[in-house]
């Protein structure tokens, strides 16, 4: 049941109707991670930074209610007056609940994740508001903002006793992909980036098997001691490796069925079976939709 509703879940922005229950809510419940880092775990999950002067939170929940939510949250979390927010990338229950958040927040996120929203997030609203009853009453009316800044590879955000660092090393599940990195805690929040055994999905037009390998490699070195993922459960270090090990074999795989001139669509179902085969406690193998499709666009060798 429980790979069922995260298949569900991580499916969604492709998934027709049909195959969507209602999401869960925002839970108004918050587990601590670190000394200066809180959760709330659910769809998707979403970090909370306290700093002594001010509070940065990533992601927002679908549509205001479930922002309002987090809000309640952190007003339990701390006392600071000021309120930083974040956003991992710019699919809907990232971005979509930020009109639950006071009006003096400071929405903060990455140009190249900035113009992606402009282009794609009224459409993915519009389309997440067909999934369920619920989704259309969370989204009714639901239009982003203006962020307030906007900065290209990196900024710091000094919140008192705690420094948040945000970070855009390129395409990986969106073009836009934001990481934040909170010292000295030592916890990484990764976007879709970093999960424990959830097939990883890059949609085309997006996103980038090459680059997610790349965004990899760059966090790596920053060992850090927790993660807070965008979906799934909380986790350490170690998911960095076990990610990588699992895009790799996928890409290596998928770039030897092209060469011996396996058709995209079949090596997807191929794939699929393979991997559930080899990796059968990870949630949404269904790689015929995007990934091995991704790896066959993204190779230069000429096709047999
Ligand atoms: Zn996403």
């Amino acid at each position: 049941m429980k790979s069922l509703l995260i298949s569900a879940i991580t499916l969604l922005p492709l998934a027709p109707a049909v195959a969507l229950n209602n999401m869960p809510l925002v839970e108004e419940k918050s587990t601590r991670v670190s000394d200066h880092v809180w959760a709330i775990v659910g769809w998707p999950d979403i970090a909370i930074v306290t700093g002594s002067r001010a509070t940065l939170v990533v992601d927002t929940g679908l549509g205001p209610r479930n922002g309002a939510t987090v809000v309640r949250v952190v007003k339990k979390l701390s006392t600071a007056q000021k309120l930083f927010l974040t956003t991992t990338h710019f699919h809907a229950e990232h971005t979509a609940g930020e009109a639950g958040f006071p009006a003096d927040t400071i929405l903060i996120r990455p140009t190249v994740q900035q113009a992606e929203a402009e282009k794609g997030a009224a459409e993915m609203i519009a389309r997440f508001s067909t999934f369920s009853e619920q989704n259309r009453e969370l989204l009714a009316g639901v239009k982003l903002r203006a962020p307030d800044i906007v900065f290209d590879t990196e900024t710091k955000l000094d919140l008192g006793g705690v420094t948040a660092r945000l970070l855009w090393f390129g395409a990986g599940h969106t073009k836009g992909d934001e990481l934040i990195f909170v010292e000295p805690d030592s916890a990484l929040i990764p976007g879709d980036i970093v999960q424990d055994k959830i097939v990883p999905r890059v949609n085309a037009g997006e996103g980038s098997v090459k680059g997610w390998l790349a965004i990899l490699d760059k966090i790596a070195p920053l060992n850090p001691r927790y993660i807070v993922p965008d979906h799934g459960a909380l986790g350490d270090g170690s998911l960095i490796g076990k990610e990588r090990a699992f895009i790799a074999d996928l890409q290596s795989r998928a770039l030897a069925l092209k060469h011996q001139g396996v058709s995209v669509g079949d090596a997807g179902k191929q794939l699929t079976a393979e991997f559930k085969a080899k990796y059968p406690d990870w949630a949404s193998m269904d790689l015929a939709a995007s990934f091995v499709g991704r790896v066959y666009a993204e190779d230069d060798a000429p096709v047999r």
